[in-house]
């Protein structure tokens, strides 16, 4: 079971990856999780991918499909991943599209979270994870109940450094130039499913879980 989330940041593609990979045992292969573990590394090629990612550009095409050749082919992918943040443009789509070949694999779906615009606005201006607990909250959205408990527990609402305004207006604009044609690209590969993802996380999923049901990935798969 091999399956891509692809939509705009802020669209619950990590949110919906770690749901899938909870349920199904599918490894969420986030590639700017990837990225930032580079980063914190402080690797040659982490301070190279730092720049980038503090801009809000895309790190470069062969260092992002270096690291996912390398991840696919790891034992860990022997049986599935949901790519969360991969492939963000044509050339990493085609350049995907090699690695599978060569390893053997083929997709079974790509799933695009539909999010307008405004949306995504709110939500990526609004999040925030608890320090204490890890957890993802939404300023705009958790319930003060949650937001709290994180200040009660000794916890901070950290922002990421890419979360500010400005950078999330340059991430967008990346998104709808290189990666959104990439939903032209998987409907032409007969790959392409769609999800309204301008609700709950819960309502997500579950519609989620019936375009998998209708595509080639069961849970018995
Ligand atoms: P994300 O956590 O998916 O929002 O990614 C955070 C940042 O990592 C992005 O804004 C990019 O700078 C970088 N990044 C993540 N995935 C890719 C990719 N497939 N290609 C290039 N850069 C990426």
């Amino acid at each position: 079971m091999r399956i891509i989330l692809l939509g705009a940041p802020g669209s619950g593609k990590g949110t919906q990856a770690q749901r899938l990979q909870k349920d199904l045992g599918l490894p969420q292969v986030s590639m700017g999780d990837l990225l930032r573990e580079a980063v914190v590394s402080g690797s040659e090629l982490g301070l190279q991918a730092k720049i980038a990612m503090d801009a809000g550009e895309l790190v470069s095409n062969s260092i992002v499909l270096e690291m996912i050749k390398e991840r696919l082919s790891a034992p860990a992918a022997g049986s599935g991943y949901v790519l969360d943040g991969f492939p963000r443009n044509q050339i990493q789509a085609e350049g995907l599209d090699v690695v599978l070949s060569d390893l053997g694999q083929v997709l079974d779906a790509t799933v695009f979270m539909d999010v307008s615009r405004e949306a995504l606005m709110k939500r990526l201006t609004g999040r925030r994870t608890c320090s204490k607990t890890g957890k993802l909250l939404n300023v705009h959205f958790s319930s003060q109940q949650d937001l709290d408990e994180c200040i009660e527990a000794g916890g901070k609402l950290i922002r990421r450094d890419d979360d500010n305004e400005d950078t999330i207006r340059t991430r967008l604009g990346v998104y709808e130039r290189e990666t959104e044609p990439l939903i032209a690209y998987y409907r032409e590969c007969g790959l392409l499913q769609v999800v309204d993802a301008e609700t709950s996380a819960d309502e997500v999923y579950t519609r989620l879980r019936k375009v998998l049901v209708g595509s080639r990935v069961t849970e018995s798969d």
